[in-house]
């Protein structure tokens, strides 16, 4: 880091002093009591299909049929801080926030390997979902590449960046037989991939339609495992 940017840095942090996402107290972006009390996945009793809490045995928001995926670990239940987080790095531009959720998933993944819902040396590669054109010319950066990064350096697993994605329209207000349609050929390879086992990352998972559109294509192009990891389950 350049002196001016320490500089700037430090100047910045006079001005407008870092504050906790969850309680807005000055200090940090994610303060101790806030990172306690986020609405963490019971890896034990998650779904393993899905990532659902509480899913495990019998599961109604995928009922197991997810085929593309095998199997999917989500670090939180959307809502209150988490939510917060997610919207944060996406729309307000702090990205310093990708770390603190690459941190939460390493976490979950290693609670979920402690029961056995995943062997991480097994994993070759760290690919994330990508965002639109369109969406990354909006906010200057893809937010899941920049989670996808902190996590591959936490977990020491490479980063491969195959996957595009091409205009759809917005998930957000569309059912989940309209998500599937929309997503349908708007995911594309650009480059081979020579990973047998990945790891694939998204911030969000409520139908699963991204990530499955996105194994889907991975499993053509030859992959044989592909397991899902969110940062946050909608359910
Ligand atoms: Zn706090
Ligand atoms: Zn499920």
């Amino acid at each position: 880091m350049s002196f001016l940017s320490k500089l700037t840095n430090s100047t910045n942090e006079l001005l407008w002093p870092t504050r906790c996402i969850g309680c807005n107290v000055p200090g940090e972006l994610l303060c101790p009591n806030c990172q306690e009390s986020l609405t963490w996945v019971d890896q034990q009793w998650a779904c393993l299909d899905c990532g659902a809490p509480f899913g495990w045995l019998t599961c109604s928001s995928c009922d197991h049929s997810w085929e593309e995926l095998d199997g999917v670990i989500c670090a939180t239940s959307f809502m209150g801080t988490c939510a917060h987080m997610v919207t944060a790095l996406k729309d307000e531009h702090e990205t310093r926030l990708a770390a603190i959720i690459a941190a939460a998933m390493a976490t979950a993944l290693d609670e979920a390997q402690g029961w056995n819902h995943i062997n991480l040396a097994a994993i070759d590669a760290i690919m994330f979902v990508p965002a639109t054109h369109k969406a990354f010319v909006r906010r200057g950066f893809d937010h899941m590449e920049l989670v996808a990064r902190a996590l591959s350096s936490f977990i020491d697993i490479p980063l491969v960046d195959v996957l595009v994605r091409h205009e759809a329209h917005d998930q957000r207000k569309l059912n989940k037989a309209q998500r599937a349609a929309n997503l349908f050929g708007t995911i594309e390879l650009i480059n081979e991939v020579c990973a047998a086992h990945v790891l694939l990352v998204d911030d969000v998972v409520t139908t699963g339609s991204s990530m499955r559109a996105c194994a889907k294509i991975l499993k053509v192009a030859g992959v044989n495992q592909v397991i899902g990891c969110g940062f946050s389950r909608v359910w």
